[in-house]
C-alpha cells in the first residue's frame, strides 16, 4: 500500500508516526510518499477518512521499487556517471580480466570508443568447474588500475556475500550475475554496502522476480540498484538466449529503477550485438552493457559475443544518431564531444548571419541618427534628448525582460550604442559644444569637424 499526504491536508510526520504506532511497517517513498510494506489492512484503517491523505493499493508484489512509490524515477550514480537520467550510458569491456596488457588495450579501446564505464569479470561463474574461473583478487586490481588510467568507473561481478567487501573496495558498480539472481543472502549483503548494484535477470526469472530481487537490496539498505535484461532461456536455440525487450518496457513502466540491456549475453552472437543495442535504446533502456575485447577471437571467455573496440566506436556513433531522435544523448566523452563540436559549428553559422544582420541594422541606424543630428544642428538644438533616450531604454527593457538579456545586459548594450550614435551626431558640431557635452568624439574625429 502506498500513502500520500497532500501538502495542505496534514502532516506527513503525523501520519508516519500514527502508522508506526499502529504496528505498520513503513518505508519512505519519493515526494513524501509512505510505502507500507507490512500491515496494509491496519494502515488502511489508520488513514481512512483523513482529509488530504490518499491511499492506494499497489498492483505489484514489490513495493519500494514500484514506479508508483517514486514516479519521478531513480538516478544511480556510478563514480561521475549517472544512470537513469537523460543520458544513455554505455558500459563495455571484456568478459574476463585476463592480463595487464589485455586490460590496458581493452580500457583504452573502451574509452576511445565512447563508453563511460569499464566492465570486466574477476570472479567468473562458469557452467563447467573446469572452465577458467577468473583471476580473482589479481583481476580486481588489474581492472581498478585500468579504470583509473582511463578515467572510467568500473563494473565487476561479485559471487558470494563474503566477497562483497573486497569487491566493493575495488569496483564502482557491483554486478550480480544471472546465475545469482535469486541468491538472497548475496542480495542482502549488497543491501548493506555503500556501492551501487547492477542486478542481472536470471535466465529463468520473471520480471516480477527480478524486481523482487531488487526489493531485497533496497529493503536491506541500498537504494542504488540498476536492473539488467540479459536474455532468458526459451525454446529458441539459434541464439544463446532470447533478449526480452518486453521486459525493458515493462520494468521501466512498473519500477522506478534504471534499466540497462546486455545484448552480448542476450544474443551470444557478435554480429547481433549492434542491432540489439540500438533496439535497447529505442525501447527506452537507460544504457547497455556490452562485451568488448581487443582480440575477440582469442578471448579467454565469451569471445563469440565480444566485439572489437573499433566496432564499439562505430556502434556508439550509430547509437548517438538513434538517441537524438528521442532527444537523448550519450553524455560527455570524446565521441559525444565530437558530436557537440559539430553542433557548435552549426550554431556558429547562425551567429555569423545574426552578426551580419546586426551590423547592417546598426549601420542603417547610424545613417538615420546622422540625418537627425544634421537637422538638430541646423536648428541650433542640442543633440542629447534625455527623455527620448529614456524612452528607447524603456522599450529595450520591455522587449528583453523575459530573455537572457533581461537583467540589465540589453540596457548596457543599448547605452553603448546610444553613446556611439551621439558621437556621430556631434561630428558636425563646433568643438565647444562637444566639450560641453562631456562625450567628445574620438580624437581623430576632431580634425574632421568639417565633415
Ligand atoms: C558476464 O557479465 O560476463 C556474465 C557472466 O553475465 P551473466 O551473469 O548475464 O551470464
Ligand atoms: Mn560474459
Amino acid at each position: 500500500m502506498l500513502i500520500r499526504v497532500e501538502a495542505e491536508g496534514g502532516s506527513e510526520e503525523g501520519v508516519w508516526s500514527d502508522l508506526v504506532a499502529a504496528g505498520c511497517q513503513v518505508r519512505r517513498g519519493g515526494g513524501g510518499r509512505i510505502v507500507v510494506v507490512g500491515g496494509a489492512e491496519r494502515a488502511a484503517a489508520v488513514v481512512a477518512g483523513r482529509p488530504g491523505v490518499a491511499a492506494e493499493r499497489l498492483a505489484v508484489p514489490f513495493k519500494q521499487v514500484a514506479r508508483a512509490a517514486r514516479p519521478e524515477g531513480t538516478r544511480v550514480r556510478v563514480g561521475e556517471v549517472e544512470i537513469g537520467g537523460a543520458e544513455f550510458v554505455v558500459a563495455a569491456g571484456p568478459c574476463s580480466v585476463e592480463t595487464e596488457v589485455q586490460m590496458e588495450a581493452a580500457a583504452a579501446g573502451v574509452a576511445a570508443g565512447g563508453a563511460r564505464l569499464l566492465r570486466a569479470g574477476a570472479f567468473k561463474p562458469r557452467t563447467s568447474p573446469y572452465s577458467f574461473q577468473g583471476l580473482g583478487d589479481e583481476g580486481l586490481h588489474l581492472l581498478a588500475a585500468a579504470g583509473r588510467r582511463h578515467g572510467l568507473p568500473t563494473v565487476t561481478e561479485v559471487l558470494t556475500p563474503e566477497d562483497v567487501p573486497r569487491v566493493a573496495a575495488h569496483a564502482d558498480l557491483l554486478q550480480v550475475g544471472a546465475r545469482n539472481a535469486q541468491n538472497f543472502e548475496l542480495l542482502k549483503a549488497l543491501g548493506r554496502v555503500d556501492r551501487p548494484v547492477l542486478l542481472k535477470r536470471g535466465p529463468s526469472s520473471t520480471v516480477e522476480e527480478l524486481a523482487l530481487a531488487a526489493e531485497y537490496v533496497v529493503e536491506h539498505g541500498n537504494p542504488n540498484v540498476i536492473l539488467c535484461e540479459r536474455g532468458i532461456r526459451t525454446f529458441e536455440t539459434a541464439t544463446r538466449n532470447t533478449l526480452d525487450l518486453n521486459a525493458v518496457a515493462w520494468l521501466k513502466a512498473h519500477t522506478h529503477l534504471p534499466v540497462v540491456v546486455d545484448p552480448s549475453h542476450g544474443t551470444g552472437v557478435r554480429d547481433l550485438v549492434a542491432p540489439l543495442a540500438k533496439a535497447a535504446a529505442a525501447v527506452g533502456a537507460d544504457g547497455i552493457l556490452i562485451e568488448v575485447h581487443p582480440d575477440p577471437d582469442r578471448a579467454w571467455t565469451d569471445g563469440a559475443q565480444s566485439i572489437t573496440p573499433r566496432a564499439l566506436a562505430a556502434l556508439v556513433d550509430e547509437l548517438a544518431a538513434h538517441l537524438a531522435l528521442d532527444g537523448r544523448t550519450l553524455g560527455p566523452g570524446p565521441r559525444a564531444e565530437r558530436a557537440a563540436d559539430e553542433a557548435i559549428g552549426r550554431q556558429r553559422g547562425r551567429i555569423d548571419s545574426i552578426d551580419a544582420a546586426l551590423v547592417r541594422l546598426l549601420d542603417e541606424r547610424a545613417r538615420v541618427a546622422l540625418a537627425i543630428g544634421r537637422v538638430k544642428s541646423a536648428f541650433g538644438r542640442g543633440v542629447r534628448v534625455p527623455a527620448r533616450e529614456e524612452q528607447v531604454l524603456r522599450q529595450v527593457r520591455a522587449a528583453t525582460a523575459d530573455g537572457p538579456l533581461g537583467s540589465g545586459a540589453a540596457e548596457r548594450l543599448f547605452l553603448a550604442i546610444l553613446e556611439e550614435m551621439r558621437r556621430l551626431e556631434h561630428l558636425g558640431e563646433p568643438l565647444e559644444a562637444l566639450e560641453a557635452l562631456e562625450i567628445g568624439p574620438p580624437r581623430r574625429a576632431l580634425g574632421g569637424a568639417s565633415r
